[in-house]
C-alpha cells in the first residue's frame, strides 16, 4: 500500500483497506470538514480499486502504470465531478449545459471500462449538489452499473437529500494530528517547520486548510490583522467597534481563495477569479475613519492597489472578471470568514485565561492574549462564544451579515478599564 496518500485518518483508512481488499460498496459517502482529507482519501480508494498490483495486500502500490495515471488524474475509469462556475455548484450538466454535471458523469459510467477493470467516480462537495442535480443521480446511486464505484465527498450530509444519503455506506473524517498535517505541510514543501506547526493549530487538524494557509500569505497577514484589531476592540467604544468590523468584512475577500477546494480540482476547470487580484482588489475597503485599532485589515494596501488599478487600463475590469457572484453571496462568505477568525480569538483568550496556554489555536497570541484576557470578564466571554457560534448559524440561515456582525460587534467583551 505504498501508494497511499492519507495521513492521519487510522479508522477511515482501515476501512479503505477492507473495501479495496474485500468487496467495495457500490456508494460511499465521506464526510467530514472542509480542508479535512476526503478527496486524498477518495483518490486512495481509487487507487486501490484500479491498481493492478498482482497481490491484493499491496494495493494501491504507488508504482503500476494505474497508480500513475489516478495520481496524475489521468486514469480513463476514473471519472472525477466537482462543482464549477461563479456560484461552485455541482450542477445537473448533460446536453446544451456549458458546465459538466451530474447528467454527464451518468452518461460516462453507461458505457463499458476503457481498462477493463474496475470504475470509480469522486464527486467533491456532494453537498453543493441541487435538488435537480441529486435527482439526477439517484437511479444511478440506485442501480449502478457493474464494477462502479461511487465515491461523495460532502462537508456536510444535511444538503443531501436522504435518498442520496440511505444509499451510500458512510465514513466520516474528523480532524488529524497536528503532527500529521505538519508532515504533509513538510511534504509539500510550503512550510519551514514554525510555520507548519502555526498553520497546524490554526487549521484545527485540517491538512487541505493548512495548505490554503500556506499557499496564501496574504490571507495569513489579514487573519493576523483582524486578530490584533478584535483585540483592540475590547477597549473601544461601540461606533468604532461597528466602524471596524464592518471596514474588516469588506477586507475579508482575501479569505475567498482559502474556500476554493484545495489540490483537488484540474488546473484547466478551476473557477476563474475567484483568487484573482483584480477581485480582491474590488472588494477591499478604505480603513475606517477614527478607528481607534489603527489598521485594520486590508486597510493598508488598498490605497496603493487603487492607485495602480486607475492607470492600467490594459487590465479587464473587475465587473469583467467578476460574474454571477451576487454581492449578497459575497458579503455573507466575508462575513462568515470573519466570524470564524473572531471565534477562534475568543477561544483562545477564554483558553488562555483558565492557564491553558499550550492549547491555544495561535500561539503567537500567547501574550497579547493573556494581556487582554486578564482584563475580561470570563462570563461575557463565554457568553460570546454562544454567540458566535450561533452567528454562523444565522449567517447560514440569510440573516443580513452586517446585522450578525454588528451584533458580535456590540456583544464582544469590553475590558474591565473601558467597561464603565
Ligand atoms: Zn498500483
Amino acid at each position: 500500500m505504498d501508494g497511499v496518500r492519507t495521513k492521519g485518518h487510522a479508522a477511515a483508512l482501515g476501512a479503505l483497506t477492507a473495501m479495496i481488499r474485500g468487496r467495495a460498496p457500490h456508494a460511499l459517502l465521506l464526510v467530514g470538514p472542509a480542508g479535512v482529507g476526503k478527496t486524498t482519501l477518495a483518490r486512495d480508494l481509487a487507487a486501490g480499486l484500479l491498481c493492478t498490483a498482482d497481490d491484493p495486500t499491496d494495493r494501491p502500490c504507488g508504482s503500476c502504470r494505474a497508480c500513475h495515471l489516478v495520481a496524475s488524474g489521468g486514469h480513463p475509469d476514473l471519472h472525477d465531478l466537482g462543482p464549477e462556475g461563479p456560484g461552485r455548484q455541482v450542477v445537473i450538466g448533460g446536453p446544451g449545459s456549458r458546465a459538466r454535471g451530474i447528467r454527464d458523469l451518468v452518461s460516462e459510467l453507461a458505457l463499458m471500462p476503457v481498462e477493463a477493470g474496475a470504475r470509480v467516480a469522486i464527486i467533491r462537495s456532494a453537498e453543493r449538489m441541487n435538488d435537480d442535480a441529486q435527482a439526477a443521480l439517484l437511479k444511478t446511486l440506485e442501480e449502478p452499473p457493474p464494477g462502479v464505484t461511487l465515491i461523495l465527498c460532502a462537508d456536510a450530509e444535511e444538503p443531501l437529500l436522504p435518498t442520496i444519503r440511505s444509499r451510500c455506506s458512510r465514513v466520516r473524517l474528523g480532524p488529524v494530528g497536528t503532527r500529521d498535517v505538519e508532515a504533509i505541510l513538510a511534504e509539500h514543501g510550503v512550510a519551514d517547520p514554525a510555520l507548519a506547526a502555526r498553520l497546524a493549530r490554526i487549521s484545527g487538524g485540517r491538512p487541505g486548510r493548512a495548505l490554503a494557509w500556506a499557499n496564501q500569505p496574504d490571507a495569513l497577514r489579514y487573519r493576523d490583522e483582524l486578530t490584533r484589531v478584535l483585540l483592540d476592540l475590547t477597549s473601544a467604544r461601540a461606533s468604532e467597534r461597528l466602524a471596524a468590523v464592518r471596514s474588516a468584512a469588506a477586507g475579508a475577500s482575501v479569505l475567498a481563495a482559502l474556500d476554493a477546494p484545495q489540490g483537488t480540482a484540474p488546473e484547466s476547470t478551476a473557477a476563474p477569479a475567484v483568487s484573482s487580484r483584480g477581485r480582491r482588489r474590488s472588494s477591499a475597503a478604505p480603513p475606517a475613519e477614527g478607528s481607534r485599532s489603527g489598521t485594520v485589515p486590508g486597510g493598508s494596501e488598498v490605497s496603493a492597489d487603487a492607485g495602480e488599478g486607475a492607470a492600467g487600463d490594459d487590465e479587464p475590469t473587475d465587473d469583467a472578471i467578476l460574474p454571477a457572484r451576487t454581492p449578497a453571496a459575497e458579503r455573507r462568505s466575508a462575513a462568515a470568514a470573519v466570524v470564524a477568525i473572531w471565534s477562534d480569538v475568543a477561544r483562545d483568550l477564554l483558553l488562555s485565561q483558565r492557564g491553558l496556554a499550550a492549547s491555544l489555536r495561535d500561539p503567537r497570541l500567547l501574550e497579547e492574549a493573556a494581556g487582554v484576557g486578564a482584563r475580561i470578564d470570563e462570563a461575557d466571554l463565554v457568553a460570546f462564544i454562544d454567540r458566535v457560534g450561533h452567528a454562523a448559524v444565522l449567517l447560514a440561515a440569510n440573516v443580513g451579515p452586517e446585522l450578525v456582525l454588528d451584533d458580535l460587534a456590540l456583544a464582544w467583551p469590553a475590558t474591565r478599564s473601558s467597561a464603565a
